[in-house]
């Protein structure tokens, strides 16, 4: 039984795992791009930003060389060399600028095929002006990467958190349907299982309708429905062997009457209430006679027919509440609850008639030519005071029911009277 319950038990783990397998893909590809991403801007951000700053120093050098040139009277030759050096330097400024991806101002080019001329003043200024200007716009871009930077960031961060909410939303959904469906009717099917254990053999029937009914109409997985069938299955199968064991054991197996420990029980029982109520009970002995004749004539599985069919004999003349049984050998007890002497009698002797009209095979050979029964008949409170006593004074009617011919029904009443008048 336990195996079945783990093997049939299953969870949804291959959806959670599957749930789980995909979102981590999407985290590890999306991080991948991102980081790619992330570097690119990065390298842009910096680029502009050097370049911001090489310009700023740009136009440090710029208004130095400015302020040299109007302060103190260098030579033209200095101030070509000067010249020269920025010229260098601003060229050196132009490809970083294309690196970073600024463009420099058109009229700023124009200015600086003039920077030759530096020394007029007119395109000094107009150079340092378009300057300002391009390092304004390098500026400006170096920031616009920078937020670009940033709001990337702030999209990753909130990519990642809402792959991670999907992911908790997920699981969360999983294991509570699973809570649901599984460990919810699981509980209620353990909580049945106790009941069985403490129930056996008396309800289980009980217990199995009501697992079906417990699970009408609740949610559940098919595997529970498995599982609950799989029990109620075994309730089933457990009820129909505690009937048939029920049977072996208070069944005699050759005649199918009631056996000597169901008699006496019931026997106990009855004249125990008869007292408590004031009634009668009746006992009835039947022995077949001369049944050792019959089976030394006709073997003992002859013998075990015979027997089956006075069996049937006795419990079809008995009434439901009678307690047909064999009490041992070739010898039957009939109880007969609530029911005076003179009725036990009257059913005592329409048995002994009905068996001495019934047609046995091979009976010719029995010394009165047919197989009869004697029966002893007596009364509890009249004939005995306590069920023993019963049994005993039924036992000597019956005795004396041999002692008169056989085939004869004596009660213990009419054998004490004639003992006592005899006596
Ligand atoms: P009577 O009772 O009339 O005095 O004679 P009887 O021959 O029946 O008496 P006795 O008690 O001596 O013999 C009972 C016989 O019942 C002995 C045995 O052969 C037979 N017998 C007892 N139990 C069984 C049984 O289970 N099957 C068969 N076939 N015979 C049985
Ligand atoms: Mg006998």
């Amino acid at each position: 039984m336990h195996d079945f319950l783990i093997n049939k038990t299953r969870f949804p783990f291959q959806a959670f795992l599957f749930t789980g397998a995909i979102s981590i893909l999407i985290v590890i590809a999306g991080s991948a791009g991102f980081l790619v991403l992330q570097h690119n801007l990065l390298e842009k951000v910096e680029k502009k930003e050097a370049c911001y700053l090489d310009l700023v120093d740009f136009r440090l050098k710029l208004m130095e060389f400015g302020f040299m040139r109007d302060q103190t009277n260098q030579s033209e030759a200095t101030d070509d060399k000067q010249a020269r050096v920025l010229l260098f330097m601003y060229e050196k400024l132009v490809t970083e600028m294309q690196n970073a991806g600024l463009q420099p101002n058109p009229s700023l080019q124009k200015a600086r095929e003039e920077l030759k001329e530096l020394r007029t003043d007119n395109n000094f200024d107009i150079f340092r002006l378009e300057l300002e200007n391009t390092i304004a716009k390098a500026k400006i871009e170096s920031m616009e990467a920078s937020k670009e930077l940033v709001a990337i960031n702030q999209f990753f961060l909130f990519f990642i958190l809402a792959v991670l909410l999907t992911l908790s939303i997920t699981a969360g959904l999983l294991l509570h349907n699973n809570y649901r469906q599984t460990v919810i009717p699981l509980s209620q099917l353990a909580g049945q299982l106790k009941l069985i254990n403490r129930n056996i053999p008396e309800s289980i029937h009980e217990t199995a309708v009501e697992m079906k009914k417990e699970l009408t109409g609740a949610e559940h997985s098919s595997d529970i429905t498995q599982i609950t069938e799989s029990i109620m299955g075994f309730c089933n199968e457990i009820e129909a062997k505690n009937k048939k064991l029920d049977e072996i054991h208070i069944r005699d197996e050759k005649t199918n009457l009631y056996n000597y420990r169901h008699f006496k029980e019931h026997l106990i029982i009855e004249v125990e209430r008869a007292r408590r109520q004031n009634e009668k009970v009746s006992l009835a002995m039947i022995d077949i006679d001369c049944f050792k004749h019959y089976n030394d004539t006709n073997g003992h599985i002859a013998g075990d027919r015979v027997l089956k069919v006075f069996a049937d004999i006795i419990s079809n003349q008995c009434r439901l509440s009678d307690v047909p049984s064999r009490f041992g050998g070739d010898e039957f007890a009939v109880l007969f609850p609530k029911t005076d002497s003179i009725t036990a009698r009257e059913v005592a002797e329409r048995l002994r008639k009905t068996i001495s009209a019934q047609q046995f095979s091979l009976e010719g050979e029995q010394p009165c030519g047919q197989l009869t029964i004697s029966l002893g008949v007596a009364t509890f409170p009249g004939d005995a005071s306590d069920w023993q006593t019963l049994i005993n004074n039924a036992d000597r009617a019956l005795y004396m029911a041999k002692f008169a011919g056989r085939n004869n029904v004596v009660t213990f009443a009419t054998m004490k009277t004639r003992l006592g008048k005899t006596a």
